[in-house]
């Protein structure tokens, strides 16, 4: 099987709409422990207490570089 034509495992880690929680301005970065990503994709940035969610998400978009975050 030629592994190129699988498709991408959906996650917040490679989504273009989710950022570390960490990284978000004071005071919503001290939520990071309990839900360690953010999604940006409604104008309203929604703390994820589980990337569950992210795997099968309509709304989810590779990064235009492919690159992951940490
Ligand atoms: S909920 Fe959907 S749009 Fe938001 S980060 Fe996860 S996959 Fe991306």
């Amino acid at each position: 099987m030629d592994p190129t034509k699988l498709k991408p495992q959906k996650g917040a880690h490679n989504c273009k709409w989710a950022e570390p929680t960490l990284f978000e301005p004071a005071p919503e970065w001290t939520d990071a422990e309990r839900a360690p990503w953010t999604c940006h994709r409604q104008a309203v940035p929604m703390h994820l207490e589980s990337t569950e969610v992210c795997e099968e998400c309509p709304r989810w978009e590779a990064r235009p570089d492919g690159n992951r975050k940490p």
